[in-house]
Order: structure tokens, then C-alpha cells, then sequence
């Protein structure tokens, strides 16, 4: 086996977190789940709690912490639209103390240190699809500025430690990605039409249903962004990951409608403000330098999701708490 390394990753019990953590103590490292269950529940790394290999801390990346280790997956942040709008205040926060908080202990550890950014830096983009030089076109006083701009300020905490104090740093831009363990309740798309599906409730399309998102199952991303720390070359992104195959959110709607058999009907709703119009990976770079690309078609990759929520009892599930 490669050499065994300690593994940070921020945000490790949440929906990308736990698969990454997964993997992680599957390939023989020694992990750390840091989260503070913010958008989380512990059921999402239950099963890892008794492995040697793996330990979870509960803690708020805001305030700093002190570890030793060899790697470490920034992901804490809320991801939802309706999770980050909660605080949007404490979201800005996550992401800007969370970078400083994690790029100061890659500085003092030598860490190499992951940086989960986003399709969002391009905002509600002019160019389609969007190539990592695109700089995009993003409101900075609207509802979705916490997330966006947080994360693009993040990206420049990077690329300055990076270029300031040689700190091996990676980004990856994750577009819209879907699967097993999204929270039901975090108001995304995938998984609001699921639950709606399967509950026989109204399938709530928001305007006409005309945008256009590119879904992305998380089994291929985790790989992606594994291939993306592990990349040997000095290659420190940012590098979109996400599939390329562009959906509006009708086809979406029926798609789901289909595949779970539901006799819900599809009602329309208020656009939320800058909701961005069209949305697509450009992902020749990822392709060039990681040798990447998703595998697994939205249907195949919906049936699988759909078949998780069928299996999870929604009680569980609790809005989030600030
Ligand atoms: P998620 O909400 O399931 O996971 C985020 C995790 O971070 C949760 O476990 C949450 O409790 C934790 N967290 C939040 N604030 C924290 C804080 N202050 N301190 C410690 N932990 C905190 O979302 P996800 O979809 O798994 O997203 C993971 C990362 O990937 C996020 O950084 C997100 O911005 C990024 N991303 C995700 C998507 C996507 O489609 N899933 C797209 C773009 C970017
Ligand atoms: N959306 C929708 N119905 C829902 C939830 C979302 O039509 O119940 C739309 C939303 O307006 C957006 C797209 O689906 O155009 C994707 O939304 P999501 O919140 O999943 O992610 P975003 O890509 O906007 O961050």
C-alpha cells in the first residue's frame, strides 16, 4: 500500500464529506472528520466510528484548532441554497476563517491543503459553458453573495498563501452534484423533487423550469476530487469538476416524476432572485490534467439516489440550527 497518511477533511460528516472520508479510510489513512453538525447528522459517518483509522471531531472551523497532518479537504460550508441563506452572515464566516484557519495549519504542518470552491465564483454566467478563466458575473449584495463571494474570496486566501508562503494548495470548482446522504430538507433541487416524488406531493418547479443545471453523482466527483490532491504535478487549479451533460429543470422534474413512478404533478413557483440561467462545466482542463471525467449518467445515478431515499426514515432529518 502507499504511504499512510493523516487526513483532515472539514465538513467530513456531510453529504461529499462522509463519501471523501469513506474512501479515505478505505484506501488506508488515517482520517480526521472535523464538522459541527451544522448541516450534518453523526448517521452519515456512523459506520466509520468504530474503524482504527478514522476519528471525528466536532468543532467549528470558524475558531482555529491545532492538529498534525498531511493532508486536509477544506469543505466545511453550507452548500444549499436555502442552508447558506439561513446566516448568511455565519456563512461568510465558515468560508473565510475556514480558509485562513486551515491554510495557517497547512503553513505551520506543510500540509497540502484542498480548497472545495464552486461553480457559483461565475455567478450567473455570460460565457457557456464555463472555462476556469471565465471570471463570472456574480451580484455581490444579493441573497446568494454570502456563498459566492465567500468562496471567491477563499479562492484569493489561497492562491496568496500559495504564492506568499509556497503553502501546496489545490482548488477544485465542484458544479451541482447529487447522490446518497444529500440532506432532504436542504431545499436543492434533486432533492426536493425526490422527497416530493416519493411523498406524492407537488413537484415545485421554480419559474418556467427553463434553466439549465449539469448533475453531477458524487461517486465521480469524490474521485475527481481524490485525483485532483493526489496530482503529483504543481498543478494548483482552480479545475472545474462536474459532468457536462446540461438538463433544464423540467426535464429534470419529469425525469424524476419517471423513475419513482409517482403520480405527483408538476406546479410552478416564483424564480428565486439571481437565480443563475443556464449552468455547464467546461471540463477540458480536469480531463488534461487529471485524466477525469463522471461515468455515471443521471439516470443511472438518480435510480440510486432514489433508492436511498426510499430507505431513510425523514424524521430523522431536522432543518438546520444556527
Ligand atoms: P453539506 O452541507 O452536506 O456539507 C457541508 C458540511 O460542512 C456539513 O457537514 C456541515 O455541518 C459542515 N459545516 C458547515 N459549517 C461548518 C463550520 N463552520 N464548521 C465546521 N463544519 C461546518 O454540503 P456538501 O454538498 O457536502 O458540500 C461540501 C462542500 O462542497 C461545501 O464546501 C460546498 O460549498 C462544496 N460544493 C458542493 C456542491 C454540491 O453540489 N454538493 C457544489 C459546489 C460546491
Ligand atoms: N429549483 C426548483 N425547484 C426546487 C428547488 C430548486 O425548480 O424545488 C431550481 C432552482 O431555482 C435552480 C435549480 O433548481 O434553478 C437548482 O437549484 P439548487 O438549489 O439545487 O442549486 P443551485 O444550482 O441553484 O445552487
Amino acid at each position: 500500500m502507499a504511504l499512510v497518511k493523516r487526513i483532515l477533511v472539514t465538513g467530513g460528516a456531510g453529504f461529499l464529506g462522509s463519501h471523501l472520508c469513506e474512501r479515505l479510510v478505505e484506501m488506508g489513512h488515517d482520517v480526521i472528520c472535523l464538522d459541527n453538525f451544522f448541516t450534518s447528522q453523526k448517521s452519515n459517518v456512523a459506520h466509520l466510528l468504530d474503524k482504527p483509522n478514522f476519528e471525528l471531531i466536532r468543532h467549528d472551523i470558524t475558531l482555529p484548532i491545532w492538529l498534525e497532518v498531511d493532508e486536509i479537504y477544506n469543505l466545511a460550508c453550507p452548500a444549499a441554497p436555502g442552508h447558506y441563506q439561513y446566516n448568511p452572515i455565519k456563512t461568510m464566516k465558515t468560508s473565510l476563517m475556514g480558509a485562513i484557519n486551515v491554510l495557517g495549519m497547512a503553513k505551520r504542518c506543510r500540509a497540502k491543503v484542498l480548497q472545495a470552491s464552486t461553480s457559483e465564483v461565475y455567478g450567473d454566467p455570460e460565457v457557456h459553458p464555463q472555462p476556469e478563466t471565465y471570471r463570472g458575473a456574480v451580484n455581490p449584495i444579493g441573497p446568494r453573495a454570502c456563498y459566492d463571494e465567500g468562496k471567491r474570496a477563499a479562492e484569493t486566501l489561497f492562491m496568496d498563501y500559495h504564492r506568499m508562503n509556497k503553502v501546496n494548495i489545490r482548488i477544485v470548482r465542484i458544479f451541482n452534484t447529487y447522490g446518497p446522504r444529500m440532506h432532504p430538507y436542504d431545499g436543492r433541487v434533486v432533492s426536493n423533487f425526490i422527497r416530493q416524488a416519493l411523498c406524492g406531493e407537488d413537484i415545485t418547479v421554480y419559474g418556467d423550469g427553463s434553466q439549465t443545471r449539469s448533475f453531477c453523482y458524487r461517486d465521480d466527483m469524490v474521485e475527481g476530487i481524490i485525483r485532483m490532491m493526489e496530482n503529483p504535478e504543481d498543478f494548483t487549479g482552480p479545475v472545474n469538476l462536474g459532468n457536462p451533460e446540461e438538463f433544464t429543470i423540467l426535464e429534470l422534474a419529469k425525469l424524476v416524476i419517471e423513475l419513482t413512478g409517482s403520480k405527483s404533478r408538476i406546479v410552478f413557483r416564483p424564480l428565486p432572485a439571481d437565480d443563475p440561467v443556464r449552468r455547464r462545466p467546461d471540463i477540458t482542463l480536469a480531463k488534461q490534467k487529471l485524466g477525469w471525467e463522471p461515468k455515471t449518467p443521471l439516470r443511472e445515478g438518480l435510480m440510486r439516489t432514489i433508492e436511498w431515499f426510499r430507505s431513510i426514515d425523514l424524521s430523522h432529518y431536522r432543518p438546520p440550527t444556527p
